[in-house]
């Protein structure tokens, strides 16, 4: 064969692969030119060797399943939901498999089993047994740090409901509310997050972390702890704010650690959003607010989508100049607190526009924990001691934070108003009637009113009797 028709033989059978792909029908339909095949393998190595499934998982969140395949290239799918009863199958096309499906581990997911099989020769089809009907997206994931090429599955439970609010829970004693801190895992499940030396995963590390600080900051009066991650599994950006606000947050803090190209480069940093971030971010819940769903102001809901344009920006304006400050507040105490027992990168509050932290209605923080790249900080980060330290640290800083600036309403604000009548008590002072007193006198004479030492001192009349003791408020 003459080289000129090598190649156009070469291009029809790319055109023929490319077709027989789109069919989902595989190499059958591809002229069977064995010289120009062996040609192609050595020019376009990959393009033509069939992909292979290498490995599979599964991730499980509480309200939905990822099915993970490692797939050595670009492979097509399809995928088709079925019931009665309720199953998924999945299609990969011109595909080998040296996966053992039925040893998935299935525990605590809806799939109830895994099956599959070898299709016209060349496909390979999945099918998931569910316990109930999930709704099944995909998507084709490029290679990372730690996987290659992969084919994700998401099976997700529609009907649990993670929109609802959830109200605050409330001290039996006083009946005052908690004060909700929302602690939000960077990364999980697919998506590792930074590597350290020696395998270090940031998922892991900064997951350890948030279960110590729930531990801690839950003991502590007045403060109830969620996490928006409660294993290893990916929840997307957004999903973490939506839970800030279903779960009603008075605090949203993102627990991540660092990594640079630079081994050396070291220190925990705190972070808050950007002016940049909230004017595009205030942009968006602007335009979208036509949608309806979406509420700010937190425990008192203000909805945008009955104001007009100049009513709901300045609304939007003042929650989300609120949130900032407080930001900064809760990220000042952190980070002076967390700069007692770790390296600092800075020794200020950072800005940037973190996904996580745009939220208009919830003070939000961002603390990189270290450097997970640098070899000895990763060494630290990964010994559960310096977790826990860590951990106490931004705690410390919460609490001291909120102790100083309680939301009103929250057991806090209540602890902090006895506090502040207790010491009004402790410097008031006493003065005994004598012959001749009268009530204007004595409030005469303390510079106070006669009515503020009626209520003062719980009296019906003006009247006084001698030896009586009056107390008399600081003024
Ligand atoms: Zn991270």
């Amino acid at each position: 064969m003459k080289l000129a028709d090598i190649f156009s033989n070469i291009q029809k059978s790319l055109l023929g692969r490319r077709r027989a792909l789109r069919q989902s029908k595989g190499f059958l339909r591809v002229p069977r030119l064995r010289v120009n095949w062996v040609l192609l393998i050595c020019m376009m190595p990959g393009l033509l060797s069939a992909a292979t499934i290498k490995h599979a998982r599964l991730w499980s969140a509480p309200d939905s399943t990822q099915l993970v395949l490692d797939v050595s290239g670009e492979v097509s799918h399809q995928l088709l939901s079925l019931s009665k009863p309720d199953r998924i199958v999945i299609d990969v096309m011109d595909v080998k498999c040296n996966v053992d499906f039925s040893r998935l581990n299935i525990k605590d997911t809806p799939i109830v089993r895994v099956r599959s099989a070898v299709r016209n020769g060349h496909d390979v089809r999945v099918v998931l047994d569910l316990r109930k009907p999930l709704k099944p997206r995909s998507n084709l994931l490029k290679p990372n740090e730690q996987y290659g090429h992969r084919l994700v599955i998401d099976l997700i439970d529609e009907a649990a409901d993670t929109s609802a609010k959830v109200t605050h829970s409330v001290d039996e004693h006083t009946d005052k509310r908690n004060i909700v801190v929302v602690v939000d895992a960077g990364h999980g499940g697919e998506d590792p997050g930074a590597l350290g030396p020696g395998r270090v995963r940031e998922k892991d590390v900064v997951f350890a972390i948030t279960k110590e600080l729930q531990a801690l900051l839950q003991q502590q009066r007045g403060f109830d702890v969620k996490l928006t991650r409660t294993g290893d599994y990916y929840v997307d950006l957004r999903q973490r704010t939506r839970l800030a606000r279903k779960y009603n947050a008075d605090l949203f803090v993102s627990v991540h650690a660092d990594a640079f190209k630079r081994p050396d480069a070291e220190g925990a940093s705190v972070w808050v959003l950007s002016d940049r971030g909230a004017d595009s971010e205030m942009g968006r819940w602007l335009s979208r607010r036509e949608n309806g769903a979406d509420l700010i102001g937190g425990a008192g809901s203000v909805t945008l989508n009955d104001k007009d344009d100049v009513l709901a920006g300045v609304l939007l304006d003042l929650s989300m100049t609120a949130s900032l400050k407080a930001s900064l507040g809760v990220g000042e105490h952190v980070l002076k607190s967390v700069g007692k027992v770790a390296q600092l990168h800075k020794g200020r509050v950072e800005h940037a526009g973190f996904v996580v932290l745009k939220s208009p209605d919830i003070p939000s923080l961002l603390v990189e924990t270290g450097f997970i790249s640098n070899p000895s900080e990763s060494r630290l980060l990964k010994t559960k001691k310096y977790q826990q330290r860590i951990a106490e640290a931004v705690q410390d800083g919460i609490q001291e934070y909120f102790k100083r600036t309680p939301p009103p309403g929250s057991l806090l604000a209540w602890d902090q108003q006895q506090r502040l009548l207790a010491s009004a008590e402790n410097t008031v002072s006493r003065y005994e009637v004598r012959r001749g007193d009268t009530l204007s006198q004595i409030a005469r004479n303390h510079d106070v009113s006669v009515d503020e030492l009626m209520t003062y001192n719980r009296l019906n009349s003006s009247q006084v009797r001698i030896g009586q003791v009056i107390r008399i408020p600081s003024t």
